[in-house]
């Protein structure tokens, strides 16, 4: 295979190959723009190196054809003693992963080129500290010596010489810094500074090589869902020099502006300076609209460039340059990250100024970036006291009684209350506690830590590193700027898209983007955001094939779903309707000892559960409620066997309860996730699936008399072999008939065994209602309640997978039982309908599973009815 290329021979499109950094560079190249020569080694020779520990046959020397080439175009050599072509040795992976991995500069300098760059630079100073930013990068990136020992070193220069900036220390002072470096190396890794040219960028390319498995960038990946085996590209380019004097400098330019869209100027310019020096924080910046003053040739072409490529990529692009005595040269360019407010604007704006169609502009933005748009924020943080700042890990406003521990956390949820987990990081031991909390604050740690991780999984909102805060866990408190303190159950207010702290609560409100699908917020209000939502959803309704209908278990959720755009309801629980009050009729049902006992508890149940119904069918009128039979672990109806067992012992309890325990106990279930539930339920207990059938077909039959169009669907939960629907599906139908209401009869496809035989179950099934949150249970064999919080994490880490199957569909295992179940189904009955009620229903990459296995429609929480419309559209692109 081909290793390497250079930039003439590469394209935007070789991503995979070349990485986004080479691809681009090779994009900018053949657009006549003014990038130095250099070449790119491939991803595939990447992934050979990770796997064999060495890099593959041919590899040496196409570099050395490469690099002849390089040479000759240059006119010098790699090293060269009089005067030096110098590289720099770059990371780039198919997907950016900023500051993730390394590159190191000035490759090529010794103690002998030293003196040939800094003649012919005519500059002393620049050759030096060329050299020892080498030395130091070097150092840090191929010997894996802590960058510390270097910048304290610099340090010291500096306060030696009684200055702050490096723009003070002369020639003499970084020839001092090249010694002292060289001395660091030797003491730190035991050899020295290699001096040899095409060593260091042997050495160099590796050392790219290795840092994919760095694991800051294992976390990132991670945590971006990019694939762990992709590898990276390593791109040699001659160097250009930012750091030759006030004529020279380097900077970082946006097309537009990443946080709203806007077009303008966006960047940062820093003067006689090198590569990261400007996103080091080293010297302050100037904002990029100066260089105008400072250097308007350079500044006029750089803002044609920028042009150039925005019409070239269609898009936002972000870029890098360095300007070199007065040269521009252009280092880098990637269609830019942004925001997902600036993502919708921009897309539209593009559509406006005839760049894209609107195709495009749908599939450019996610599912992911909706929901980020749909976080409730604070409504008026002015007047509240702000405590202290800390990193906006993952989105959304959060109030809550301060908590310190993960035990209390849980504790004091289970009590009802809205909690806030304070830490000063967490550990896989917090998990619990995150879980039960709204929010969670750290003191410690960054936008990479496992705080931040963890909540932007969960989509918890979560502030980090807000250092000000000096967390006292064993005291229960935190101590804040300024004297503040916080015990536990103050409350406070955490804001994780801006990172803001505040003491007290601080009033939240729906996001303009809810507001807008509420329809309390009009697209006459004249709020750009809103109306590039409100055009990209228009579009992907047109064109998505999927309809979207919602799980609503209530007439108010029902009602919600439908001004998100909910086409119905796929998935109406009926198992809360037994809850609460109604939980004691429930009882006596279980406890009733004969027939008459039994048909009297259902008897009282069903008038309530017919209310349910008709306030639901109203609230969808003229479109499909999937009712689900009900479907609960029965423990969950019954009281906790081992409190009424002390109970009874210690002779306390009633004569009813004594009863009560006695059912508990014949009822009593070591696995009720796979005991007695669903439709084994309505075989066991005679009548209660009938008094259900009859609750909706009476409720349905009084909406149509009053004038509505009630579209009930009955729907048996958990079969698993077809005779147990025929069983149920008879009576139902008898049901049906005696109140002369039509409704198709379906099934939930969620155990293994009914997608393996889904073939038979259509014969007796007019529509399947996948439930991939069981079907995931047991495929894999995890009782979803135990198994997240006591080993996921460990296995994302392990990669075992990416992602947790049930937050994403399992394509390879669940998704081959589901498309095995709609074959199978639509042979039996060409007409069957398909659908999907998991939590999986409302997630982006399963949704474009589900369009493409066939389905009819996805059912989702009413919040995450926009994000599947979205979704669908974009599948059907
Ligand atoms: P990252 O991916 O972290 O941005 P880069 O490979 O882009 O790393 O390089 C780091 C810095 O060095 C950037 O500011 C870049 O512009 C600069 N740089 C890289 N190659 C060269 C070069 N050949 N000449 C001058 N500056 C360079
Ligand atoms: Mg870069
Ligand atoms: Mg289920």
């Amino acid at each position: 295979p081909k290793y390497v290329f250079d930039f003439t021979e590469g394209n935007k499109d070789l991503k995979d190959l070349l990485g986004g950094k080479g691809a681009n560079l090779a994009e900018m190249t053949n657009l006549g723009l003014p990038v130095p020569p250099g070449f790119t080694i491939t991803t595939e020779a990447c992934r050979h190196y990770l796997e064999h520990g060495a890099v593959p046959d041919g590899l040496d020397d196409a570099i050395d054809r490469y690099l002849a080439a390089l040479e000759q175009k240059m006119g010098k050599r790699l090293g060269q003693a009089d005067d030096p072509l110098l590289v720099s040795v770059r990371s780039g992976a198919k997907f950016s992963m900023p500051g993730m991995m390394e590159t190191v500069l000035n490759v090529g300098l010794n103690d002998e080129s030293v003196h040939g760059l800094a003649e012919r630079a005519g500059d002393e100073r620049f050759a030096w500290d060329s050299y020892r930013r080498l030395i130091q990068m070097f150092g840090k990136t191929v010997l894996g010596i802590d960058g510390e020992h270097f910048e304290d070193a610099l340090e010291d220069a500096k306060r030696a010489k009684g200055v702050g900036n490096d723009l003070d220390l002369d020639a003499a002072d970084f020839k001092g810094l090249v010694q002292t470096f060289k001395g660091i190396v030797r003491e730190q890794v035991g050899r020295d500074f290699p001096t040899d040219p095409r060593e260091q960028m042997d050495l160099a390319v590796k050392a790219v090589f290795e840092s994919w498995n760095a694991p800051r960038a294992i976390l990132y990946r991670r945590q971006e869902r990019i694939p762990a085996d992709l590898g990276t590209a390593v791109n040699i380019v001659a160097m250009v020099f930012g750091n030759l004097g006030m004529d020279s400098g380097t900077g970082v330019a946006f097309t537009r502006d990443p946080a709203s869209g806007q077009q303008g100027i966006y960047g940062d310019y820093l003067q006689n300076a090198q590569g990261e020096d400007v996103v080091a924080g080293i010297r302050n910046t100037v904002p990029l609209a100066e260089l105008e003053r400072i250097d308007k040739r350079s500044y006029d072409e750089l803002l044609q460039i920028m042009e150039t490529l925005e019409n070239h990529y269609r898009d936002l692009c972000d870029i890098e340059f360095t300007i070199e005595r007065g040269k521009l040269w252009m280092l880098q360019t990637r269609v830019g990250k942004r925001t997902a407010a600036a993502a919708f604007r921009i897309a539209c704006q593009l559509v406006e100024q005839g760049l894209i169609d609107e195709d495009e502009a749908v599939s450019r933005v996610t599912g992911e970036q909706l929901v980020q748009l749909m976080f409730p924020r604070f409504a008026d943080d002015a007047k509240a006291e702000k405590i202290a700042q800390g990193m906006n890990a993952s989105p959304g406003a959060a109030v809550g009684k301060a908590v310190f521990s993960s035990a209390r956390a849980v504790e004091l949820a289970a009590q009802g209350e809205d909690v806030i987990l304070i830490r000063r990081e967490t550990n896989p031991d917090d998990l619990d506690g995150m879980i039960a909390s709204r929010g969670i604050l750290t003191s410690r740690g960054g936008k990479t830590s496992h705080a931040a991780v963890v909540a932007r999984g969960m989509g918890k909102t979560c502030v980090c590193g807000a250092e000000e805060l000096e967390v006292d866990v064993r005291a229960g408190k935190v101590i804040g700027p300024a004297g503040v303190t916080i015990s536990e159950g103050d409350v406070i207010s955490i804001d994780g898209s801006s990172g803001a702290v505040y003491l007290g609560e601080v009033p939240v409100v729906d996001s303009p983007v809810v507001q807008y699908f509420e329809g309390t917020l009009s697209l006459e209000d004249g709020d750009e955001l809103v109306a590039a939502v409100h055009r990209l959803m228009t579009h992907a309704d047109a064109r998505r094939r999927l309809d979207v209908r919602a799980n609503a278990d209530t007439a108010a959720d029902a009602a919600r779903a439908g001004r998100f755009g909910a086409k119905g309801i796929g998935l109406c629980r009926t198992e809360h309707m037994f809850l609460g009050d109604r939980r004691r009729l429930v009882e006596d049902l279980i406890l009733a000892e004969g027939e008459e006992d039994r048909q009297a508890a259902l008897d009282a149940l069903k008038p309530l559960q017919k209310q349910d119904f008709a306030e639901i069918f109203e609230a969808m009128d003229g479109q499909p409620v999937t009712i689900r039979l009900i479907d609960p672990p029965l423990h969950e109806f019954l009281p906790d066997l081992t409190e009424l067992s002390v109970k009874v012992a210690t002779g306390d309890a009633s004569d009813d309860e004594r009863r009560l325990l006695d059912a508990v106990r014949r009822l009593h279930e070591e696995n009720p996730m796979l005991g007695l539930r669903g439709v084994r339920l309505g075989v066991v207990i005679p009548g209660l699936f009938a008094m259900q059938v009859s609750a909706i077909a009476e409720a349905a039959a009084e909406q149509k008399a009053a004038g509505r169009d009630p579209r009930p669907e009955i729907m048996i939960p958990l079969v698993v072999a077809v005779q147990e629907l025929e069983l149920i599906r008879d009576q139902a139908e008898e049901v049906l008939r005696e109140v002369g209401v039509e409704a198709p009869i379906g099934t939930m496809i969620e155990l293994p065994r009914a997608a393996l035989t889904a073939g038979q179950i259509a014969e007796a099934a007019e529509f399947f209602s996948f439930g991939t949150n069981d079907l995931t249970q047991t495929t894999w064999g995890f009782s979803r309640d135990d198994v997240e919080a006591a080993f996921f994490s460990r296995y994302l880490e392990l990669g075992i997978f990416g992602v947790s199957p049930f937050e994403t569909l399992d394509v390879d295992g669940v998704g081959r039982l589901v498309r095995v179940a709609a074959e199978k189904g639509r042979k039996t009955r060409p007409d069957l309908k398909l659908g999907i009620c998991g939590e999986h229903g409302g997630d982006p990459d399963s949704v474009h599973f589900f369009h493409e296995v066939g389905l009819d429609y996805v059912s989702c929480s009413p919040f995450r009815v926009p994000v599947a419309r979205l979704e669908a559209g974009r599948a059907a692109i």
